[in-house]
């Protein structure tokens, strides 16, 4: 009767799941058509149903559904832990599951308490209890159960278990004993598959050992997906880009279909190096694997087209995307602020809100950003006091760098210097640095020069502060002066960062510093350059010698910003691209006054788009104009 009465509540258990769950039901057991993973509630009502059967103790059935309960991404491991208790012998298939759900829980750490209860019932642990409990222990970060736990391990003599094994190397990893991990993964070669060497992998990538990285991928027998993603990942998180995208190339040479964190990553990668080709690449991969717009993709691909230069593309897909989070809009703002379309920027930030979105510290960068880069000074001070005060946001050193651009901008400079002093804890001499630019600027020369001189002690070493400076007084015709900084960088030996402009073309990126000959296609692109000077020049255009040194003869030093990197990638566009296409160029420095002019003379003279983007901001060169309105 018992046996008739068991059947028959598991089948309708399993039919009433099936029916909601399943399509096509197994039938060769009741149970093994039971949805992989219940709710809380799926399993509560079933379990109702099982105790009013009076078959509530039974242990066959309740560890299948203890189990599948185990499966679900939260598992409650009160619930579990009361239901284990409650079952005269429960069998280790139920102590494992419970374990399973304490592992995922907020108390890990409790799985090691009911591990010792097992023991002491006399209850054999086996394979799966070790590696539920190393789980526990990873995520409990319980450094010291979790060698005790190894101990168990060997003396038992499971030490020859992957899965257990797996669970070691992932819990020293997790414990960030990175050379424990290495000597259980040294320890049985054998006894490993491609989770071991992926979990390895992961924990070097965590740990920025980037080199490791490199030399245990390339000795794996097998790599997967996951593989790559470790592989691409950590060379984006270490700041090899290029080497990251190359990677992307080859798992998909390989024939492997990306996951959406490599995705991510890629894009991030082509966003950082400002590559569209690439990032459109990456767009059209996503797109032929039929990847759908999630909230990361989608944040992604804003964050890339906005980078590299297309904020047209980026509303496309912020518009497409069915869901959005706070980094989505976040991503949204500070492209459209970039792009020197403030006023959209702070539209967009109205929507944010009035959307019930709370602001971070984030959007506050991109909304300030829009104010400064469409001179709203007003409306920059009212976010800036709204930040904190609505919104309970301490400012940053970025926002602080926002609004001290803001008001140097404005002309408000003694305002902008009002700023910095209040600020509590030591600011970043960037402040100082913008605020040098505006003095230049404006021609503020005595304001100039007292924070000119005071970022030179600041930082001694700091080659653009004496240009700067330098700057300032040759805008002031103050050759004495300009001479004076000039001994004085080269007596400091400031370190001089090498100018570079990069450009993407033919499936190549292409790297040019001031006056180079290394590439190949040189005596072409000199011509080109010659050919661009003489048609610019017909149409009115003439160097300004003013920012480069005064004791430089004056042909020379014409001679010296003809050939800075950006002109030669500009040059080399005209070579590569068909007529009339825009040029992208990303550039690691500021543009210098003559390379602006000489851009937006080149976008009016052959009508091309000209599309810079610089340390800090985008120049969008067209019809003689610039979208940063010649402020930057
Ligand atoms: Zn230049
Ligand atoms: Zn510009």
């Amino acid at each position: 009767m018992l046996a008739y009465r068991r059947t028959h509540i598991l089948l309708s258990l399993s039919i009433q799941f099936t029916n909601r769950h399943f399509s096509a039901a197994s039938s060769h057991s009741p149970l093994s058509s039971l949805p992989r993973s219940l709710s809380l509630g799926q399993t509560k009502q079933a379990h109702a149903r099982l105790i009013t059967a009076g078959l509530g103790a039974d242990t066959q059935l309740m560890g299948p559904l203890i189990a599948a309960l185990a499966h679900s991404p939260s598992a409650p491991s009160e619930y579990c832990h009361a239901v284990f208790h409650s079952i005269q012998n429960p069998r280790v298939f139920l102590a494992n599951n419970t374990i399973r759900c304490f592992a995922k829980s907020e108390s890990p750490r409790e799985s090691v308490g009911l591990y010792a209860f097992m023991r002491r019932s006399g209850l054999q642990p086996n394979n799966y209890t070790f590696t539920f409990l190393l789980q526990s222990c990873s995520n409990a970060l319980a450094l010291v159960e979790g060698i005790q736990v190894h101990a168990h391990v060997v003396k038992i003599g499971f030490g020859e278990d992957v899965f257990v094994r797996n669970g070691l190397v992932q819990f020293y990893c997790a414990c960030c004993k990175i050379e424990c991990a290495k000597k259980v993964f040294d320890e049985s070669p054998q006894c490993r598959d491609v989770v071991t060497w992926n979990v390895m992998l992961g924990g070097y990538v965590r740990d920025g050992q980037i080199g490791l990285v490199e030399k245990l991928f390339g000795e794996m027998p097998e790599r997967d997906v996951i593989s790559w993603s470790l592989m691409i990942m950590g060379y984006v998180q270490n700041g090899k880009l290029e080497e990251g995208l190359q990677s992307f190339k080859e798992m998909r040479e390989k024939g492997l279909v990306p996951n959406e964190a490599i995705l991510v990553t890629v894009l991030s990668a082509s966003a950082q190096l400002g590559l569209l080709d690439q990032g459109r690449l990456v767009h059209s991969v996503i797109s032929s694997c039929n990847f759908p717009l999630s909230v990361p993709i989608g944040t992604g691909l804003i964050d890339m087209y906005a980078k590299c230069g297309c904020i047209d593309q980026a509303k496309v897909v912020f518009n497409a995307m069915p869901e959005k989070d706070v980094c989505s809009w976040n991503a949204m703002i500070c492209g459209l602020a970039a792009h020197g379309l403030g006023m959209e920027a702070l539209s967009l930030f109205e929507r944010f809100t009035s959307e019930g979105f709370c602001p971070v510290n984030v959007t506050f960068v991109g909304v300030l950003n829009a104010c400064s880069r469409t001179g709203l000074v007003s409306k920059g001070q009212h976010y800036f006091k709204m930040m904190s005060e609505n919104y309970g946001i301490e400012p940053e050193m970025e926002h602080y760098g926002c609004m001290v651009d803001l008001l140097g901008r404005a002309g408000l400079v003694p305002e902008a210097m009002d700023l910095i002093e209040k600020i509590s804890i030591q600011p970043d001499p960037v402040l100082w640095t913008t605020l040098l630019g505006a003095c230049k600027i404006h021609g503020l020369v005595e304001l100039g020069e007292q924070i000119g001189n005071k970022l030179i002690q600041l930082d001694p070493t700091h080659d653009g502060n004496y240009v700067q400076l330098a700057g300032i007084y040759a805008k002031a015709r103050k050759w004495a002066d300009v001479v004076r900084i000039r001994r004085l960088m080269v007596d400091r030996r400031a370190n001089k960062v090498a100018g570079w402009s990069l450009i993407e073309a033919q499936g190549r990126l292409h790297r040019f510093v001031a006056g180079d000959k290394g590439h190949e296609r040189y005596p072409e692109i000199y011509k080109m350059l010659q050919i661009i000077g003489k048609r610019i020049g017909e149409g009115g255009y003439m160097p300004n010698v003013s920012p480069v040194m005064h004791d430089i003869e004056e042909e020379e030093k014409e001679n010296a910003i003809k050939e800075h990197s950006e002109r030669l990638a500009i040059a080399f566009g005209f070579l590569v691209t068909a007529c009339g296409d825009c040029i992208r160029i990303v550039k690691n420095l500021r543009v210098c006054g003559d390379c602006h002019d000489f851009s937006k003379a080149v976008s009016k003279v052959f009508m091309r788009e000209i599309i810079v983007r610089d340390g800090s901001r985008f120049h969008h060169f067209k019809e003689g104009n610039c979208s940063c309105l010649d402020y930057w």
